[in-house]
């Protein structure tokens, strides 16, 4: 087992994964690149710099996910943290179809699935999988990458101009939000701290480039989570800014 410590970032072949994966090894971190695309992991692992390396992991596909974790066990053999940064706004046809089709009162339901298959069932899976190698570490942190979208406390507002959008893709993140403060709560007595941050309305293939922050800017909280000393809070859900509501 190496000294170092070692992160693993889901979906970090591109965008804000990426970043985060860039920051964490400029931390100190050997850096697990996850892809589902093996490929598009190693090109991404070579940007990420020296030690940095791809992990093959859908975070949908169980023999993916158990493949991984036993892929880590046997080398690097630790694991100190998680961000599970994979995450799909829409499953189907383009981000402007989207759009229209995100309401759950017109969605189709295979549309739902597939969203809630890997933005929540996948953290589920990838966590599990991964907590027997966090529990030996030191200082286990898992971070979940959500977003201020799935605030049940601020969609209630009726004076928020986004609530309209509430639909598919934000409850998703409602739901990850709430597995985020579960895992919290069932590892309070261990070392791990789980802890969920919203990244901002970034530039990315998620929305198609039209979110108005930068990858630099958006991988700042999750790398400050992922950072935390063993006085960090466990159970919250941030921005850069601070607490967000639930
Ligand atoms: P992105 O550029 O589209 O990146 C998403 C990443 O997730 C890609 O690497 C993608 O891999 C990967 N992914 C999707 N499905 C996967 C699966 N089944 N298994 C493994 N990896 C999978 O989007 P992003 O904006 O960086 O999103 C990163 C996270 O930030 C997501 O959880 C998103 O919900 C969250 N977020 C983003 C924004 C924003 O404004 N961009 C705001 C709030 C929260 P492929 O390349 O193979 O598709």
């Amino acid at each position: 087992m190496q000294d170092k410590p070692v992160a693993l970032v889901t979906g970090a072949n591109k965008g804000i994964g990426l970043q985060i994966a860039k920051d964490l090894a400029a931390h100190g971190f050997t850096v697990l690149v996850g892809s589902r695309n093996l490929e598009h992991g190693e090109t991404a692992a070579k940007s990420v710099g020296a030690g940095a390396r791809a992990l093959q992991l859908d975070v949908t596909n169980q023999a993916s996910i158990s493949a991984a974790a036993e892929r880590v066990r046997s080398e690097p053999g630790r694991l100190d943290v998680l961000v599970n940064n994979a995450g799909i706004s829409h499953a189907s046809g383009s981000f402007e179809e989207a759009v229209k089709s995100n309401r759950l009162s017109v969605a189709s339901l295979d549309e739902v699935r597939a969203v809630f298959e890997t933005n929540v069932f996948g953290v589920i899976a990838v966590t599990q999988a991964m907590l027997p190698l966090l529990r030996e570490a030191p200082a286990g942190r898992i971070v979940n990458v959500s977003s201020s979208s799935g605030s049940l406390t601020m969609n209630s507002d009726p004076t928020n101009p986004h609530r309209a959008m509430f639909g598919t893709y934000s409850s998703s993140k409602t739901a990850l939000n709430a597995i985020t403060l579960a895992f919290a709560l069932e590892l309070e007595s261990t070392r791990i701290k789980v802890n969920a941050a919203c990244p901002g309305f970034t530039a990315t293939d998620l929305n198609n480039f039209r979110g108005t922050r930068t990858v630099e800017q958006a991988a700042r909280e999750p790398v400050r989570l992922a950072l935390l000393d063993a006085k960090g809070p466990t159970g919250t859900f941030s921005n850069e800014d601070g607490a967000r509501p639930w």
